[in-house]
């Protein structure tokens, strides 16, 4: 029997990696194994689901049984890959070994933990799944409120895009939100300073409380049903229902590095996508393109997946990243921003209410940032960028 093409991880990566490749090749046996149920969903909605009074079982927008047999593949749901050996081309699962022709990694990246003192750390949330949702929604929604008729209260940890998100989301909800970042400004690493105090300052009128220039130290409880006290650095003490760390992602990077293939912030692939193994891919929030970049965001994915399938259809295909635009889900205070990669040396300039461009040292613009209705706008500041090498 032949071998087959075979993915691992359900997530955006993996479900459109399979999507686009059976749009080439409806008879190569394509397996997909993932460690969650294989439900498809979009990750972007877990951000602002409670203001849309979504549920954790209302985001998942096809069953992954329907996905499997849409795309005729078979799917090793609940499944954990324990390890890879690229030389055998073999996967190794606690169900068994799978040998495979092509092997593509989309095991997507792991929230970061913050060495954080304190008996309760442990209930400390991230969301970085539908699974971390269902946690984050249950312990907003089930029990009430710490304190006697008032708001539940959750503390972020963390201003940038996610926390953000999920702050607007809250607030909207109608939970008290608190906000803790050691930066001086929200989403200090896409937009620029002036930008993000506009955005506090939408968010401050929607309810969202700011403790910035601080970082949360410890978190603990007297009991299992206290409230958590968070202690911040500059010695205030928080009290909270749920705190959600919201810090950012690490690609996951276990497999890869235990298969001995070349990874360094992400897996390290090749224009085509290719590992440092022979028939080995990657994509997603896992891989590490070209010129050392990581792009967790949705865009990437799709011209990855599609440039990748025609790859594995036997037409080597380099990717070619346009400028992709970034939609920041703050409605407080919408944005759209283009952010130059990272390194560029410039300057960001106001250029009319609600506009911000990047300028490098030869005054060619490498970014912009576009506020509320601004955001319309975006296809006209898109033809005037020149993207940044990479
Ligand atoms: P994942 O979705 O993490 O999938 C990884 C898969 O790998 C999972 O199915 C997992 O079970 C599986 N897996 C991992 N290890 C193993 C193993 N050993 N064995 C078996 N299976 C394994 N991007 C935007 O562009 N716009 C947005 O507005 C936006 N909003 C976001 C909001 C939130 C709250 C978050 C968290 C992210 C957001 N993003 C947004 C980023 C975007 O959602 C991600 O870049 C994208 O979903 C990543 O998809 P992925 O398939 O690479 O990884």
């Amino acid at each position: 029997m032949t071998p087959p093409l075979l993915i691992i991880g359900a997530g955006l990566a993996g479900w459109t990696t399979a999507r686009e490749f059976r749009k080439l090749d409806a008879t190569t046996p394509l397996v997909l194994i993932t460690a969650d149920s294989g439900d498809f969903y979009a990750k972007p909605s877990l951000s602002n689901a409670f203001a849309q009074q979504r549920t954790p079982a209302q985001l998942v927008t096809t069953p992954a049984t329907q996905m499997a047999q849409t795309l005729q593949v078979t799917l090793m749901a609940h499944t954990q890959v324990t390890g890879i050996d690229p030389v055998q081309r073999l996967v190794h699962t606690r169900q068994g070994d799978l040998g495979y022709r092509d092997l593509v990694l989309a095991t997507g990246a792991q929230a970061i933990r913050l060495p954080l003192a304190g008996n309760a750390v442990e209930r400390v949330l991230s969301v970085n799944s539908l699974q971390d949702f269902s946690v984050f929604h249950a312990y907003l929604t089930s029990a009430s409120s710490s304190y006697l008729n008032s708001k539940k209260h959750a503390v972020i940890m963390g201003a940038g895009l996610i926390g953000c998100e999920f702050a607007n989301d809250l607030a909207s909800a109608g939970f008290a939100v608190t906000v803790v970042d050691p930066s001086a400004s929200p989403i200090a690493a896409l937009l620029p300073l002036d930008a993000g105090a506009q955005l506090q300052s939408a968010l401050y009128k929607k309810g969202v409380d700011w403790r910035l220039g601080t970082t949360v130290q410890s978190v603990s409880h007297h009991s299992t049903t206290d409230p958590l006290d968070v202690m911040l650095a500059n010695g205030e003490h928080l009290h909270a229902d749920v705190v959600l760390s919201a810090i950012g992602l690490r690609a996951d990077l276990s497999l890869a590095q235990a298969a001995g293939l070349a990874c360094d912030r992400g897996i390290r692939v090749n224009a085509q996508l290719q590992t440092s193994a022979e028939h080995v891919y990657a994509l997603g929030d896992a891989a590490q393109y070209t010129l050392g970049r990581t792009l967790p965001y949705v865009m990437p994915i799709m011209h990855a997946a599609k440039a990748l399938a025609a790859t594995l259809n036997g037409q080597a295909t380099p990717v070619q990243f346009p400028l992709m635009p970034v939609a920041i889900k703050t409605p407080a205070l919408p944005w759209t921003v283009a952010a130059p990669a990272p390194g560029t040396a410039g300057q960001w300039h106001l250029q009319e209410p609600g506009i911000w461009q990047f300028v490098d040292a030869m005054q060619v613009v490498r970014g912009f940032a576009l506020a509320g209705q601004q955001t319309s706008r975006r296809a006209e500041w898109a033809r005037q960028v020149v993207p940044s090498a990479g």
